[in-house]
């Protein structure tokens, strides 16, 4: 990573708009980096983060996501060439910097998105170089492309923060632009393999607060076993500048974000089923 790539990295939140940052890649040289995974392409990075699994953590948001859910706020992130090219040596050399003080405060690395797993290599060799630091480790991902990993490198995962966004799959189809089966396919392997689960659930009125379908969610997780918590996520308005700067036509302009009652309804949906909710 040149010291030019270096500065522009240090986007402390991923609600900054970036675009552009890896057009000087040709189209070949992003083809190479994917297959090999010793290039990634990363959106933004923070060191300090007490939202993203357990403890303190270093988050890195990565670009590319093939979904286009209707609330993502972070659009930018759809598109690699948006992120900074950054190799696996250089992203892995910053995070050593940190495993003291991540141990100290019962922290770990993050890597999120976009959606990770579009660059499952550059993922598999990050998350492998981390946890061969001592660091605890953990993915935020829609699951779609979860097959890409193999059995071994999901075991150098110790957390799945899996995005479940709804559970009719019409309603996944037209709010997501992709089916949910590749995701509940993801969660039923990794409780299988016994690696935990925090299931993240966006809430959106008169989107995603059909009760019934929450509960199907609630159903579903609470069979699986290895559901550790489940993380109700309120809708909010953060991106919507980026969905205008971008010329995007976003279609919630006009939703509220959701009441503390109706999220406490939905957290208590997941609660009766006999998960952790909050
Ligand atoms: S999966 Fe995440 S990054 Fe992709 S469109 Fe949905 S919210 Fe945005």
């Amino acid at each position: 990573m040149s010291e030019a790539s270096a500065v522009a990295l240090e986007a402390k939140s991923p609600f900054e708009l970036r675009v552009h940052l890896g057009d000087a890649m040709s189209d070949q040289s992003v083809r190479e980096a994917l297959a090999t995974g010793d290039m990634g392409f990363l959106h933004s990075y923070t060191t300090g983060s007490t939202v993203d699994g357990p403890g303190v953590r270093v988050v890195a948001w990565t670009t590319g996501c093939m979904w286009r859910c209707q609330y993502c706020h972070n659009p930018d992130t759809w598109t690699m060439t948006n992120g900074l090219p950054v190799s696996v040596l250089k992203a892995a050399e910053e995070l050593g910097k940190y495993r003291h003080g991540l141990k100290m405060m019962s922290g770990g690395f993050t890597l999120s998105g976009g959606e990770p797993l579009m660059q499952n290599r550059f993922a598999a060799k990050l998350l492998a170089a981390a946890k061969k630091m001592g660091i605890h480790t953990a993915v935020e991902t829609n699951g779609f492309f979860s097959d890409r990993l193999a059995d071994v490198e999901l075991d150098t995962i110790d957390l799945v923060l899996l995005g479940i966004k709804t559970w009719d799959p019409a309603r996944h189809l037209a709010l997501t632009g992709k089916e949910n089966g590749p995701t509940l396919a993801f969660a039923r392997r990794l409780a299988e393999r016994r690696r935990p689960i925090w299931i993240r659930f966006v809430l959106v009125p008169g989107l995603t607060d059909d009760f019934d379908d929450i509960a199907r969610i609630a159903e579903f997780g609470a069979l699986l076993g290895n559901v550790e918590r489940v993380e109700v996520l309120p809708f909010h308005q953060m991106g919507r500048f980026k969905w205008e700067r971008l010329g995007l036509n976003y279609t919630l302009r006009d939703v509220a974000p959701p009441t503390a009652e109706l999220a406490e309804r939905a957290c208590d949906v997941f609660r009766k089923a006999g998960l952790k909710a909050y």
